[in-house]
């Protein structure tokens, strides 16, 4: 199995997976993440794949402790 994002998975694709981001603008930069942006599939670069990750991540964690702190808070006040 070949990496799917580097070497040999990406020889078949276009320009070898390199075109512009819908995100950040680069152009010329491997556009290789496939991300549902405002309901569209959009392929954008590993940067702003991370980035759309971390965002996702910390809003996940965000709201956790806000959907917990009432039922923690329960048990105390009994
Ligand atoms: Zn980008």
């Amino acid at each position: 199995m070949s990496k799917s994002h580097r070497g040999t998975g990406i020889r078949a694709m276009a320009s070898h997976g390199r075109g512009k981001c819908p995100v950040c603008g680069n152009e010329n930069i491997k556009v290789l993440y496939e991300k549902e942006i405002d309901g569209n599939k959009a392929m954008i670069c590993k940067f702003c794949n991370a980035n759309l990750k971390n965002k996702a991540r910390k809003e996940a964690k965000n709201a956790a402790p806000a959907a917990e702190a009432p039922a923690a808070e329960a048990p105390a006040e009994a």
